[in-house]
């Protein structure tokens, strides 16, 4: 193979998908290589059975960007799936997100009113806290004491591996709050499934496209980048510099499928186990996503674990240390003019789906331009 293409992309997940797509369609070559055996990155599924396993965690398109939804839409249909996660507290179930059902199940309120009113008091206390400096400041603030104890101390306190107070306050402005009786988790006006899973999609992307799976590209560092003008990197940033400014710092999960010959185990795809005692975070049963009708169905329980070298990188965290040296990574990147760093894993940030499709067709108009 010594053919030269415009890019290679390494990292066949949804940013190098999407960008491979775009400059295809503008007449450009590019090679994708990926070091894993599948195509999609963390959005793969395993099919077992008929029933789709989100194999890295699961994964709800959602999105509030016209354009980002009429360009999914070219590749695949979505189904009209609405996450509605449960909560489950000491054996109660309580709707998320935190809402007039969550509200009249904690409270024994029924209106709005009634609700504010318990809030408002409950909220007062902590009103005191202007900038608060971690998440348990930011949670009491917005929520009180109630709504903290029971769904976000135990359960945040699991998900990092460390206390509400060593947390930055942002994570938890992440989590939606509202006075209707609407269990809907997310804001945004489109939402679904992909119809026939995550790796259609990402096949339709990559259709007409060379893609070299089980292919490490820090094997032949120097063989890779002959083969392109230009390279696309959406893997570890420390470790395309070799770790030259230290690790960045990851928080990891475990997936605990099972298999059980019933048909129905919990009724809805996504049961958060909120309480410190039980030791997975949420309890997800993969067929609810596609409305299956199997008679055996698959839960998956996800076990929040701290990350090692080797280990699958999740969870970036965003504390003092790791900021720095991400701005040192950043900084040096810009003198690699050939090399464009994108995703999740290049940007060491959290991005929604609909935000890595986003950046990887804004930094491939960006290329077509030039
Ligand atoms: P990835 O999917 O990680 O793809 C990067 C690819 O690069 C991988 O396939 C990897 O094998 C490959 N690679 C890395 N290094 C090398 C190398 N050296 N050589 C060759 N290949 C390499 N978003 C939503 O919108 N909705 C959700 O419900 C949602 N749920 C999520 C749940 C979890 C648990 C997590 C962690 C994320 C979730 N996301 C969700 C975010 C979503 O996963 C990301 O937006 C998306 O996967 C990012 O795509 P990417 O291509 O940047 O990264
Ligand atoms: N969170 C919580 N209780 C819950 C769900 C979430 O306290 O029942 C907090 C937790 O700190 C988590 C953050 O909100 O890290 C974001 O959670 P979300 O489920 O929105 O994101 P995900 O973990 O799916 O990326």
């Amino acid at each position: 193979m010594n053919t030269i293409f415009d890019y290679l992309i390494i990292g066949a997940g949804l940013f190098g998908a999407s960008f491979a797509q775009k400059i295809r369609e503008h007449g450009k070559t590019c090679l994708v290589i990926d070091k894993r055996i599948h195509i999609g990155g963390n959005t793969y599924c395993r099919n077992e059975e008929g029933i789709n396993i989100h194999e890295y965690g699961a994964h709800i398109f959602h999105t509030d960007k016209e354009d980002i939804w009429q360009y999914v839409n070219r590749f695949i249909q979505f189904n009209h799936f609405i996450n509605s996660p449960l909560a489950n507290y000491k054996g109660q179930l309580y709707n998320l997100p935190f809402n007039m059902n969550t509200f009249n199940k904690l409270w024994g309120v029924n209106t709005p009113e009634e609700a504010k009113g318990i809030l408002e008091k409950q909220r007062k206390a902590y009103q005191h806290i202007t900038e608060p400096k971690n998440l348990e400041e930011q949670a009491l603030k917005l929520c009180g004491e109630d709504i903290y104890r029971t769904f976000i101390k135990e359960y945040t306190e699991k998900q990092w591996g460390c206390s509400t107070t060593e947390l930055p306050a942002f994570i938890i402005r992440r989590l939606p709050f509202r006075f209707t009786y609407d269990n809907n988790y997310f804001d945004d006006p489109y939402q679904g499934i992909p119809i026939g899973g995550y790796n259609l999609l990402i096949a339709n992307l990559l259709k007409g496209v060379e893609v070299k799976l089980s292919t490490n590209y820090f094997d032949n560092r120097e063989f890779f980048d002959s083969l392109a003008k230009k390279i696309v990197f959406t893997g570890c940033i420390d470790e395309f510099f070799n770790y030259e400014f230290g690790h960045l710092d990851y928080r990891s999960l475990k997936f605990e499928h099972e298999y059980l010959k019933i048909n129905n185990f919990q009724g809805n795809a996504v049961i958060n186990y909120n309480e410190a005692s039980v030791p997975f975070t949420r309890i997800i049963e993969h067929k609810h996503f596609e409305f299956g009708q199997q008679p055996h169905t698959i839960i998956t329980k996800e076990y929040p674990q701290s990350y090692q070298i080797g280990g699958e990188p999740y969870y970036p965290i965003n504390n003092e240390k790791n900021m720095k040296t991400i701005k040192q990574y950043k900084e040096k990147s810009i003198y690699y003019s050939n090399v464009l760093f994108g995703g999740r894993l290049a940007q060491y940030a959290y991005l929604d789906m609909d935000d890595t499709i986003e950046a990887a067709l804004y930094l491939a108009k960006k290329e077509l331009n030039s």
